[in-house]
This record gives structure tokens, C-alpha cells and sequence, in this order.
């Protein structure tokens, strides 16, 4: 989910710069997140390890809807602008905000991007993994390792201090560098009280957005799109579903993460859970 909304302009302990109001959290704001952030990673990497051919999207849905409740949190997608579901699940050329469906088997040789959002106690987490069903091709497992590390290199760069564009344009940088596209389309955001509130966080360079300076107590969502071919996307009838507009393959991963004076937490990290 990567559509934008404004956060609550008087809240104090919001930082403004230029025309933007991005919130710093409170202690006491992050450490929800951070619950949130565990439910959101507990949950996906549950369904990573038990996702096989024969599921359907919805099945993935139910699935997390059931351990999203479990987990004492709440699901932030359902009924967002309308949204049906508890997670976006997007195949293949599918780059993001599919919609479950029992009509929709993953099959061998696909590549699911799960994406999830929860909530507690009015705090949100927002994270996407791209999960690849065996036998995968050596161009799926090379697109989806270009899509985790992208992240992971934007990570890398959040500190305290950095332009907002300097970690977007590493992580463009690395997807250009190993002949890939980002999509431009849909950005990440920050997240916290809302599902989606500013700064909006492109994964390439841009003058038509806002640049601030990050800022220890900023809470991000960092979702870079990849695609094996061309940019460009459109949204299928269902008003929902963005496709890639040459039928390229696309993977995305995504995390929740909080700037610190000396780097990023990832609100969202999938180690503790991975058996
Ligand atoms: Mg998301
Ligand atoms: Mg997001």
C-alpha cells in the first residue's frame, strides 16, 4: 500500500520543513510500533515458510487475518480507502495492491509479493516480502534478490542528518546498476499514528518531491518496486491490482524502520522469528 495521506498538522513534536510536516515519535509512540512491527514480521515470515503451490491469495489472507487477531493487533488494511483485504498479494507481473482472491492458485515457479500492515494500539507497521515458490528461475532468484537488497542498501544509508533523495538515489543507483527498473509510480512513506503520512520516499531521485533532512525519531516505510523490464505500470479494472505494462516480472520488499542518531531500527526484521 503505498498511497499517501497528510498527517495531523497541529500535533506537536512534528518537525517542519519547507511545507511538510513529518512527526517525530515519542519513545513511548515507537516502542507501539515496534510491537506492531513484530506482529507484521512474526506474520509474514510464518507464511514465507509455509507458502506452497495450491494456496490461493485468499488463503494467504486468511491466514493472516487469523494471526494478525492471534497476536492482539489489528489489520491496517481492511476497508483503507476501501481495500478488501488484510494483505495485498501481487504475482508475478503484479507489482503491487493485489487483491485476495479463491480464485487465484500460486503455482510452482511464481513469485508472491506478501504485503502487511497491523496495528496496536493505534500505531502502525508496514512491511513486504517477495516469496518465490520452487522451481524458481535463475531470473525470478535474481530479481528478488535485487529487490531485498535494494532495500538493504537504502537502509544502510539512513541516519540522522542524510538527505531523504541521498538514500533514494542509492538504492536507484543499485537497481540501475545490476539492469534493472525501479518503478516510479507508487513511493514509500512515512508511517506511524497513519498508515501513510509524509515524508513521501521515492527510490530514485526526484525535484517534483519534497527532500528533507531525515531525523532521529522519524519512522519510514522504505518499499523499493523492481521490475525485469520496463517502469511503467497500470492499474487493472478491479481498480486495485498495478501490473507491469510490458508483462516484466516485478519484487518488492519492504520495511517499517525508525532513524536513529547512528543509523535505522528495522521495526519490521523477520530474524527473530526465522526458524
Ligand atoms: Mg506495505
Ligand atoms: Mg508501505
Amino acid at each position: 500500500m503505498s498511497k499517501t495521506g497528510a498527517g495531523n498538522p497541529s500535533r506537536p513534536g512534528s518537525w517542519r520543513q519547507g511545507l511538510q510536516l513529518i512527526e517525530i515519535k515519542s519513545r513511548r509512540e515507537v516502542e507501539r510500533m515496534r510491537q506492531a512491527g513484530r506482529v507484521v514480521a512474526q506474520v509474514l515470515q510464518e507464511i514465507a515458510e509455509r507458502l506452497e503451490p495450491g494456496w490461493t491469495t485468499a488463503d494467504i489472507d486468511a491466514y493472516a487475518e487469523r494471526r494478525v487477531a492471534e497476536l492482539n493487533a489489528l489489520p491496517s488494511f481492511k476497508g483503507y480507502y476501501g481495500f478488501p483485504a488484510c494483505v495485498c498479494v501481487s504475482i508475478n507481473h503484479e507489482v503491487v495492491h493485489g487483491i485476495p482472491s479463491p480464485h487465484k492458485v500460486v503455482q510452482p515457479g511464481d513469485i508472491v509479493k506478501v504485503d502487511l500492515g497491523a496495528m496496536v494500539e493505534g500505531w502502525h507497521a508496514d512491511s513486504c516480502i517477495t516469496i518465490g515458490l520452487e522451481p524458481l528461475s535463475e531470473a525470478a532468484r535474481d530479481l528478488i534478490d535485487t529487490a531485498a537488497q535494494a532495500l538493504q542498501v537504502g537502509i544502510a544509508h539512513v541516519r540522522h542528518g542524510v538527505w531523504l533523495q541521498d538514500v533514494s538515489g542509492a538504492i536507484e543507483d543499485y537497481i540501475q546498476g545490476r539492469g534493472y527498473s525501479v518503478v516510479k509510480q507508487y513511493v514509500g512513506h512515512g508511517v506511524g499514528r497513519n498508515l501513510h503520512e509524509e515524508p513521501q520516499f521515492p527510490h530514485y531521485r526526484t525535484p517534483e518531491l519534497p527532500n528533507p533532512k531525515l531525523r532521529a525519531g522519524m519512522t519510514l516505510a522504505i518499499e523499493p518496486m523492481v521490475t525485469a523490464g520496463g517502469e511503467a505500470t497500470r492499474v487493472l479494472p478491479d481498480r486495485w491490482t498495478v501490473v507491469t505494462v510490458d508483462g516484466s516480472w516485478s519484487a518488492q520488499f519492504e520495511h517499517t524502520i525508525l532513524v536513529t542518531e547512528s543509523g535505522a531500527e528495522i521495526l519490521t526484521d523477520r530474524t527473530p522469528f526465522q526458524s
